[in-house]
């Protein structure tokens, strides 16, 4: 991809724009299940060109891979991350800690991050979040989204889901070279 009329696209590392992806879409094994969600239009279009800086929120919070599933839960205006089965695993601390703490250390030099859709730590407002008695679900943010929104308010943040043509590839990868030039 060499036709983007507003930016230079380089293939030097050193200088190409930081963004930060999850783990999952760059084809890493660090699914709950023990799998990955390999995107190939990113990997194909848009990894040649951005320093990419590959984070799995779960994995970094110790959880390991497999791990038991789960889901977000609201309950007196709190949202938890419980098991999806067992709902006495709960492992909000652990993942709030580490979302914390990733978004201000090794998120801070990003310009952009690509997350994966509707999980629990990584979805950016397509996010499951269910009421306590299961009866009705909202759409917000994973737990890890939702820490970069609040260190990182400048942060551009895409779902892989709005990536799945090469127009969409293209846009992306102009405003990520626009934001590192500022
Ligand atoms: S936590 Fe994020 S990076 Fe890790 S498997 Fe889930 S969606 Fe992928």
């Amino acid at each position: 991809m060499s036709d983007l009329s507003a930016v230079h696209l380089t293939s030097q590392r050193d200088l190409q724009p930081k963004v930060g992806i999850s783990a999952c879409l760059v084809g890493e094994p660090v699914r709950y299940d023990g799998g990955d969600k390999y995107h190939q239009l990113i990997n194909e279009e848009l990894s040649p060109w951005l320093d990419l800086q590959v984070i799995c929120p779960e994995v970094e919070a110790g959880l390991g891979t497999p791990r038991p599933p789960i889901k977000l839960v609201k309950d007196q205006g709190k949202t938890r991350a419980l098991g999806e089965e067992n709902s006495r695993v709960d492992v909000t601390e652990a993942l709030t800690a580490t979302a914390q703490k990733l978004s201000t250390t090794q998120c801070q030099d990003l310009c952009a991050y690509i997350v994966k859709s509707r999980s629990p730590s990584c979805g950016s407002g397509s996010t499951p979040r269910h009421d306590i008695s299961d009866l009705s679900t909202e759409s917000g943010d994973g737990l890890f989204v939702e820490a970069l929104k609040t260190t990182l308010p400048n942060i551009v943040i895409v779902e892989e889901s709005s990536l799945n043509d090469v127009q969409k590839c293209k846009e992306f990868l102009e405003q990520c070279y626009l934001l590192s030039e500022r």
